[in-house]
């Protein structure tokens, strides 16, 4: 939604931000069988069709967080002939409208509580969200910043309960006459795993501090001109959060 809100026009602010407020979900719809780290080769394919006056998306999207979602936004090749980032725009599309069926969820070991999806997109409705061919360089690009976090959010949750199983354990479990936590080499493990489940918690909330700071003054820029030094900074967080977001994951 903080995609859409950064660059869609009024008219989609006002139809579908209320709608998320109220409790509609979305999902992000970049991922394909062919294109998973490598988002420069997505294939979905975007059409204008002049008899309906609307995008047409046609192609399989696979790994969709909350595949079955009220709202998509989904990455697609709109420039015909073109094969990397620059042919690729991002678009809304509206499950109200149909044309998409979830064709397969994936059985996870974890993250139980939203389901992972193949979708498959048949002809289905779409409108341009913001520019063409800025889908992948400048929106997708947006958007991982703050999707970062939430994966390194949890990590930082994982790192946290490992512990505290390890910890539990080692103060139950007895051998030579005491708990084992009381032996060097398991406190030193035990340690090792605190000092890095804490350094990996500073390192998620310095990198929050790095994406709110940018978006902040991203969103200030928006109402007024910034300053040169609010320019200066919007440019040095956002460089900070472009660098450790990756470093996070
Ligand atoms: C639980 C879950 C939820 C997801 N939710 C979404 C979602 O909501 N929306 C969405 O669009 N996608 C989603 N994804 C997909 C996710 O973004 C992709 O899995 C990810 O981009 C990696 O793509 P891939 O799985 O095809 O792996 P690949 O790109 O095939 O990579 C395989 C391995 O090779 C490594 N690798 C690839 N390229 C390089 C390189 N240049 N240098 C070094 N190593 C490399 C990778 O690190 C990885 O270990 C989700 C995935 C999971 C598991």
């Amino acid at each position: 939604a903080e995609t859409l809100y950064e660059f869609g026009n009024e008219d989609q602010h006002s139809r579908y931000i209320p709608r998320v407020c109220a409790g509609e979900t979305m999902s992000m719809d970049l991922t394909e069988p062919d294109a998973g780290s490598d988002l420069q080769s997505v294939m979905l394919k975007a059409t204008y069709d002049e008899a309906s006056q609307c995008w047409r998306l046609n192609g399989v999207k696979r790994f969709i967080t909350n595949g079955d979602s009220d709202i998509h936004l989904v990455l697609a090749r709109s420039e015909e002939g073109t094969r990397d980032g620059r042919g690729l725009s991002m678009f809304i599309y509206d499950k109200r409208n149909g044309g998409v069926n979830v064709r397969r969820i994936e059985n996870k070991m974890g993250i139980k509580g939203s389901p992972t999806c193949e979708l498959v997109f048949n002809n289905a409705p779409a409108e341009l969200c913001g520019e063409r061919r800025l889908g992948l360089i400048k929106y997708v690009m947006a958007l991982m910043n703050g999707a970062r976090l939430g994966i390194m959010a949890q990590a930082v949750g994982l790192c946290e309960a490992a512990w505290r199983e390890a910890d539990k354990y080692a103060n139950e479990r007895r051998q030579f006459g005491r708990a084992i936590i009381e032996f060097p080499a398991v406190y030193e493990m035990l340690a090792l795993m605190r000092a890095r489940a804490d350094a990996t918690r500073a390192m998620l909330y310095e990198t929050a501090r790095y994406v709110d700071i940018y978006k902040a003054l991203d969103d200030i820029a928006r109402e007024r001109k910034l300053t040169p030094e609010e320019r200066k900074e919007q440019k040095r967080y956002a460089k900070l959060a472009d660098a450790f977001t990756p470093m996070g994951m």
